[in-house]
């Protein structure tokens, strides 16, 4: 796999409606200690310097998110909004639609974990260029888990064996466009691995980060503020 950035696409999807979160707005769009979500989002995968080519799936008729893209002008990439679809599936399709053909390497990342340190996309690219065709970071998971039908538990998996499956994604550009073409929509396809895993095709585990949680509801979003004042000040002390 190359090490040219050229060769390698992030696509941030975020045209989510955030209903979860309760702020009558894309959850992107949501301000955390002064900026929005996206910015903080796309600062990590800068950061990162990982890729070439970075495309943010948006809602469809979005403004907003669309002049925030605008404005992140890059010199060393490519970097454009794109129309969001109604599932988070059909986003990732449009943002797989919108990168250039000769990407051998495809991150798919959620706006919403938009304080995932550098070094998680770094060991997601690092796994895929080491061969393997489908990466994801997990970190093991505190609660215990279990299998509820209805009302009733009909399973505890062994914790030990659990991981919370982050973003970004990483995966063989290749290999992502045939699982997506081969998938049906459903609300049950919560990410992109999955659709890798039904084709048989095994999928690694990176190391992720406690930092790449999802922003879901108010408490996250009042933990993510608590943590970018908090690092805000450290970098203060330190200059
Ligand atoms: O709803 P969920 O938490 O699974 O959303 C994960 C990510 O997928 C969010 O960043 C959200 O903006 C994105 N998404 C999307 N298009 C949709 C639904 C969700 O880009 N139609």
């Amino acid at each position: 796999m190359s090490e040219d950035p050229t060769r390698i696409g992030v696509i941030i999807v975020a045209a989510g409606a955030g209903e979860r979160l309760g702020r009558g707005m894309p959850k992107a769009l949501v301000q955390c200690a002064g900026r929005t979500l996206l910015e903080h989002a796309l600062d990590g995968v800068l950061a990162a310097g990982v890729a070439g080519h970075v495309r943010v799936v948006v809602p469809a008729g979005d403004t907003e998110l669309r002049s925030i893209v605008e404005a992140h002008t890059h010199p060393q990439l490519t970097l454009t909004a794109v129309d969001g679809g109604a599932s988070r599936p059909a986003s990732v399709r449009a943002g797989l639609d919108a990168l250039p053909g000769g990407v051998e390497i495809v991150l798919v990342h959620d706006a919403a974990r938009a304080l995932t340190p550098p070094q998680v996309f770094r060991a997601v690219v690092s796994a895929v260029r080491d061969g393997a065709v489908a990466v994801v970071p997990g970190i093991a998971v505190s609660d215990t888990i279990k299998v509820v039908t209805g009302n009733t538990v009909t399973a505890t998996p062994d914790r030990t064996t659990l991981r919370a499956i982050q973003t970004p994604q990483g995966f063989d550009a290749a290999t992502l466009r045939t699982a997506h073409e081969a998938s049906v929509d459903h609300a049950a396809v919560t990410d992109d691995a999955m659709l890798v895993e039904s084709l048989g095709i095994p999928v690694t585990v990176a190391q992720g980060d406690p930092l790449a949680f999802k922003v879901t509801t108010p408490n996250d979003l009042m933990l993510a503020e608590a943590l970018v004042r908090q690092a805000h000040e450290t970098a203060g002390e330190q200059q």
